[in-house]
């Protein structure tokens, strides 16, 4: 059997599902097994063994049977991402298997046998270590897809009907409880629509909504997971705005992270989805600056920020030559490396880093690079940040690459004097779009052509 999630990424649009994105995971010490009631077009349990760093995934109509004599038809589906053992919720109507969806048992389980061939043959005999499930089994294919689910003979007794079980063995929580939760959820209520952000153009809190919901799909994969701070601009760009580095939030559709830094515990936060996203918006919080790291992989950063910060007045013309001077030493590297407008006075170039580099070395090379600048042009070009140091140069701001240092999402809206998008680019771009050329209007006509940031997470593997 091919080991593949290809088919479960394209069946789902991650922007309106909260379930997982599928990605291959490192092979653990022990198999993990999970069993979810499924109530969607049809009620049925999927049954899903781990194998091969993803989850091998039955649909079981009837559910599994302690009856010996029960032979239960289990349907193969397509191989689902590991983290999903852990989804419990709701898929929206429309969406592939919408439904709600309950982890009934969870566990371990042990091949008999040679896993690898049985897989192959299609007979595999198994004992599941779960909290509902124990002791010997069988997978035995039919034809096709079509396998049969068997409890063997052993010694396990003492449970009898497994649709005695109709809460969830991790919340608790009973099918309709959960949907109910889905529901309370997903009304984001937007109070003061009409208010005015921006005064010129106007442009009111209802057309940020709008703009993020517009956006979401593409800025989504670069700010979803990642410890996020923002500016809050609640009275307009003139009046007072917040830095928040702290959930206030009380929708419940945010993540909350504890970390230590030098022996301090911090309480941060984090977007999951789109209602994550939307709720902050409507929190009044308009601009979003993100970490390197994501809270999966926390002390392992995968994206890195270069910063030009002209001095003031510099010519346009000097800043772009500082870009491309840059993007000449990471192509030397071979570092695939991206662009954006800071909607503010410079460009960022942004290279995504899969090589799992500590925050200690990663920020190390950030600040080799910016030096390897300096050093090749003095001149033009200064690694350390003092105001007094940088006249008539570029300061290479490489120190947002430490761990808890931030800088602005791609897509994110600047509260600037005009309502201007930090704006992925393409590089052919870079001469023709000044740093603050786009706005909220031009970055919505912008996401409907091609990606320029197409494959991001895909280069410098
Ligand atoms: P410009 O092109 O105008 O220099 P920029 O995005 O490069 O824009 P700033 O907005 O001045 O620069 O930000 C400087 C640093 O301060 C960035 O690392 C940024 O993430 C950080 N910063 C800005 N706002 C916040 C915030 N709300 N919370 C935490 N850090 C922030
Ligand atoms: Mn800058």
């Amino acid at each position: 059997m091919k080991n593949n999630l290809k088919k479960y990424n394209t069946k789902r649009n991650f922007n309106i599902t909260d379930e997982p994105i599928g990605k291959k995971e490192k092979i653990a010490k022990k198999l993990r097994f999970v069993v979810q009631h499924h109530i969607a077009s049809k009620d049925h349990y999927d049954f899903r063994l781990e194998w091969n760093g993803t989850l091998k995934s039955w649909a079981v109509p009837k559910g599994p049977s302690y009856n010996p004599k029960d032979k239960r038809l289990a349907i193969q589906v397509e191989d689902h991402p590991l983290e999903y053992r852990k989804f419990e919720g709701t898929i929206p109507k429309g969406q592939y298997g919408g439904g709600t969806v309950m982890i009934w048992d969870e566990g371990y389980w042990e091949p008999l046998d040679n896993p690898k061939k049985d897989f192959e043959n299609g007979n595999i005999k198994f004992i599941l270590k779960g909290k509902r499930l124990k002791g010997k089994w069988a997978l035995i294919r039919l034809n096709e897809n079509n396998w049969l689910l068997i409890k063997e003979k052993d010694s396990v007794i003492g449970y009898k009907n497994i649709n005695e079980f109709i809460t969830s063995i991790k919340s608790g929580k009973t099918m309709e409880e959960i949907e109910n939760k889905k529901k309370r959820k997903k009304v984001i209520k937007i109070t003061n629509p009409n208010k005015v952000i921006f005064k010129n153009p106007k442009i009111t809190k209802k057309d940020l909504v709008d703009y993020y919901k517009k956006v979401a799909k593409r800025m989504l994969p670069y700010l979803e997971k990642r410890i996020i701070s923002t500016i809050r601009c609640p009275n307009g760009i003139n009046e007072s705005k917040f830095f928040k580095k702290h959930l206030e939030n009380i929708d419940n559709l945010l993540g909350k992270i504890n970390i230590s830094n030098n022996a301090k515990e911090e309480n941060y936060y984090y977007i999951k989805n789109v209602e994550g996203l939307i709720s902050e918006v409507q929190m009044n919080s308009f601009e979003f600056h993100i970490w390197g790291s994501t809270i999966d992989n926390l002390e392992h950063p995968n994206i890195m920020v270069f910063d030009l910060d002209p001095d003031e007045n510099m010519n346009l013309k000097k800043v772009r030559q500082g870009v491309k001077d840059l993007k000449s030493i990471l192509d030397d590297f071979s570092l695939s490396s991206f662009l954006k407008t800071s909607g503010g006075k410079g460009y960022h170039i942004v290279v995504p880093i899969n090589s799992i580099s500590n925050w200690e070395n990663f920020c190390q090379t950030a600040k080799n690079i910016a030096l390897l600048m300096e050093t090749k042009w003095p001149n033009k070009y200064v690694i350390n940040m003092r105001k007094d140091k940088r006249k008539k140069k570029i300061f290479i701001d490489w120190i947002r690459n430490t761990r808890g240092a931030t800088s602005v999402a791609p897509y994110s809206i600047r509260l600037r004097k005009k309502p201007t998008v930090s704006m992925p680019i393409s590089w052919e771009e870079l001469d023709i779009v000044k740093p603050n050329d786009i706005t909220i209007n031009e970055a919505i006509k912008r996401i409907k052509k091609e990606d320029p940031w197409k494959g991001f997470f895909k280069v410098n593997q």
